[in-house]
């Protein structure tokens, strides 16, 4: 992309209504521009990290073994009535009346629907196990909208529903998506901690949730520090390997990990003192086993090998697709603005020319830019008639993590310049080299 050519409104002032520097640097980024409380727009820059982080999560569920679908984001009343719900939900939920005076609401999560959809086609225990999974707009209308996409009241989320036929496959459904989503997180560059949690209105026995450590968070959490060191890495896993998930599960959940929600001071009083840790944290997930609390009211039943007929056993388990945005950057960034892990970032390498107009700079910055896109690599192009310091400035804010600097200084020497956001460390390199290197860090 050249940025002549693209839509960045990017700005010079900081938004007073931002309390935290996810949100400031957003809207100074010029990623999302709200359009109510609580409900945004996706500028492109902000879009483009949204379509990353969903194509992680996309990929990482489908290598779980799990099935991708769409249901929509408008719900019948009467769906939520069955399961006992419809009350009990509350004020977050919006609820919607059309012109034949049905009741409908928006969407605040699909546990009723899928449900209803597997008791529709679904009958035999021949086709269990069976985990489908959405992402979709979701609207609960928080008291609090706040920290723009972090806390909306419409945001985008990732939710997934496991149908087993007894207690020992829904827990092993349960563990899987524990280990997928430990993959998700490190993708992004994020570490996501799996701490015991309440249930809420979910409801159910079975709950961890996953935090990402942040000042701002808005959980307080208690932990043994030796779980921060825990990372599965390149780790192959075999999703239907059920021992192999469990013990990767038990020992992410052997360490002391819990929000203020579950923390039991005297067990955390058994952690030795020097690992234990006190902070918040910002809820980027949660997985729930729930057994039958949904499958029994609403008559999902099936059959058995030996024809009796029993509720399955479910559970659900969601990912903060938008809230990821506020999570990473409020992770990863400095003062001069965000630091994107390379997972996720909305373009691979920026190029800064610092002479526009002059032929050769010209001509160099744009063979730079074929040549990454032709090794399958999104840059983006500053080929503006700017001033150097604020072409580096929109590329310090926006935060890609590698920038590659042209003039005409560098160019009688035969070089350019790579620079990484992260660390702020240069290296000089011919155009070819520099273009391997990027190429190699993808
Ligand atoms: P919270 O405790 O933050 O209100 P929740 O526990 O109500 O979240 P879940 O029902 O567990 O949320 O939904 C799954 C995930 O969706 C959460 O872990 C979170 O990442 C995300 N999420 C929930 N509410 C919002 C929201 N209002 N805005 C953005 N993301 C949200
Ligand atoms: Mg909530
Ligand atoms: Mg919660
Ligand atoms: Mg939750």
């Amino acid at each position: 992309m050249r940025l002549s050519r693209y839509f960045l409104p990017v700005l010079k002032e900081t938004p007073a209504e931002a309390q935290i520097a996810s949100h400031r640097l957003m809207l100074r980024a010029g990623m999302i521009k709200q359009a109510s409380a609580g409900i945004y727009s996706w500028l492109p820059l902000g879009f483009r990290v949204l379509k990353k982080i969903e194509q992680i999560v996309h990929e990482e569920q489908i290598r779980a073994g799990h099935i991708p679908m769409l249901m929509p984001t408008i719900q019948p009343a009467d769906l939520w009535q069955e399961s006992g719900r419809y009350n009990a939900y509350g004020p977050e939920m919006l609820r919607i009346r059309d012109r034949h005076d049905r009741d409908m609401l928006y969407g605040p999560t699909n546990e009723e629907m899928i449900t209803d959809i597997f008791r529709t086609h679904v009958s035999s225990y021949k086709d269990l196990p069976l985990t489908l999974y959405h992402i979709q707009w979701k609207f609960r209308d928080e008291i609090r909208p706040r920290f723009g996409v972090m806390r909306g009241r419409e945001f985008y989320m990732k939710d997934g529903y496991n149908f087993d036929l007894d207690y020992d496959s829904a827990i092993h459904a349960y563990n899987r998506h524990m280990v997928s989503y430990l993959r998700t997180y490190e993708r992004m560059g994020l570490q996501a901690i799996p701490m015991r949690a309440d249930s809420g209105p979910i409801g159910g026995e079975d709950t961890h949730e996953f935090l990402v450590l942040a000042e701002t968070g808005e959980s307080e959490v208690f932990y043994d520090s030796a779980i921060t060191d825990l990372k599965l890495g390149s780790r192959d896993v075999d999703f239907d390997d059920r021992d192999a998930c469990a013990e990767i599960v038990r020992e992410w959940t052997t360490p002391y990990a819990r929000t203020d929600e579950t923390h039991d001071p005297h067990r955390f009083a058994e952690v030795p003192e020097e690992r234990r840790r006190t902070s918040r944290g910002i809820e980027v997930g949660q997985i729930f086993y729930f057994g039958t609390k949904y499958s029994e009211p609403m008559g999902a039943m099936v059959n058995t090998a030996d024809g009796q007929r029993v509720p399955v056993h479910m559970g659900s388990h969601g990912i903060g697709v938008s809230r990821l945005l506020g999570a990473i950057i409020e992770a990863s960034h400095d003062e001069a603005g965000i630091i994107w892990p390379e997972g996720v970032t909305p373009f691979h390498c920026g190029i800064v020319n610092l002479k526009q107009g002059d032929g050769e700079a010209d001509g160099a910055c744009a063979k730079l830019y074929q040549a990454l896109c032709d090794r399958g690599l999104d840059p983006l192009y500053d080929d503006r008639a700017e001033r150097a310091g604020a072409k580096f400035a929109t590329m310090d804010l926006i935060g890609l993590p590698w920038r590659l600097t042209v003039g005409p200084r560098g160019l009688k020497n035969g070089v350019v310049e790579l620079t990484s956001r992260r660390t702020g460390e240069s290296e000089e390199l011919s155009p070819e080299a520099a273009i391997d290197r990027v190429a190699q860090i993808y």
